[in-house]
């Protein structure tokens, strides 16, 4: 049984946060949101009044919160000062690389060991327990982490030193990103050349075109596995944090000068897929913004 401090309970971390303290954890937890706090007090956490209060005598310190500068906020106004130097920081929200490697030295500079621990799958799988962890960070900082991560994931993989977690986590969904519009095309596209879609994906998911967003994630309803597209695009993974993880790819992008054209041309359709109402859906409604036919 482990002293954890848990801050930032939302779609993901409240899932998260269950896991520990249903795991046998002693669970500290904080958010904002009074109504996160009770779901998390029902899961079996002790609720603090504050994140300085929550990582008080902390052996892991887990925060998973919307973006970097909430990230920022939280380790210097609460974790650096009251944290126990002995306690590992594990940061499993997705943010910008620049900003994961400077409160990394900031850590540092405060005697403390932190890592980046950002996830793949979405709030079923951290409710259920059975994310992926992708961990940038020393290899004592990772050998520290991994157990904590194990109550919460399928997989613990360590990316690199400090950032190489959200650089692993963005280069893998910018691939996501523009798979899934070429995919959403191309299905388009046959249909309109008068193929059928299940004839389209029987040949294509057997064929080079084969890809992660056609067979296991296929934007057609009734194609392929159950999908969020067989549920009128809800649930899944939104559109707006598909959107938010392709700017921050454009912007590490910028940062090393790597050429990007099919991140940035992703990024633009998801950009344009949000202005007309998206956000909230699935990423793979992609496809009714394709086929003109979305209706927000
Ligand atoms: P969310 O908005 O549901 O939850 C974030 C929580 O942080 C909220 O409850 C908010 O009140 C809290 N918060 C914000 N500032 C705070 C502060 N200063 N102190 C304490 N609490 C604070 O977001 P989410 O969907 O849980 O995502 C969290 C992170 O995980 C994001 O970085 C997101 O990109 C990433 N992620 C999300 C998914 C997903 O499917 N939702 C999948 C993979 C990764």
């Amino acid at each position: 049984m482990a002293r954890v401090a848990f801050i930032g309970l939302g779609n993901m971390g409240g899932g998260m946060a269950a896991n520990l303290a249903s795991k046998g954890d002693s669970v500290r937890a904080f958010d904002l949101s009074a109504d996160a706090l009770a779901r998390a007090k029902d899961a079996g956490c002790d609720v603090a009044g504050s994140a300085a209060e929550a990582v008080k005598d902390a052996e892991a310190v887990v925060t998973m919160l919307p973006a970097g500068k909430h990230v920022r906020e939280v380790y210097e106004s609460a974790v650096f000062g009251n944290a126990p130097t002995t306690a590992i920081l594990i940061d499993c929200s997705t943010i910008d690389v620049a900003t994961a490697r400077e409160v990394e030295e900031a850590a540092q500079a405060n005697g403390l060991t932190m890592v980046d621990a950002p996830v793949s799958g979405g709030i079923a799988a951290a409710e259920g327990g059975t994310l992926t962890f992708m961990v940038g960070g020393s290899e004592d900082g990772f050998a520290r982490a991994k157990p904590h991560l194990e109550k919460m994931g399928k997989a613990v993989i360590h990316a690199g030193g400090a950032g190489a977690g959200q650089a692993a986590k963005i280069c893998n969904n910018m691939l996501l990103g523009a798979s899934m519009a070429a995919t959403c095309e191309a299905f388009v596209l046959a249909q309109k050349l008068g193929l059928d879609p299940q004839t389209f994906f029987d040949i294509s998911s057997q064929a080079s075109g084969q890809c992660w967003s056609m067979t296991s994630y296929c934007p057609v309803p009734g194609v392929g596995p159950q999908t969020p597209a067989d549920r009128g695009y809800d649930g899944g993974f939104a559109a707006a944090l598909m959107l938010k993880d392709l700017r921050l790819a454009m912007e590490a992008a910028k940062s090393v000068d790597s050429y990007t054209p099919m991140g940035a041309e992703a990024e633009e359709l998801y950009t344009r897929f949000e202005q007309l109402g998206g956000g909230g859906k699935d990423f793979s409604a992609l496809i009714k913004m394709i086929d003109d036919s979305w209706q927000a």
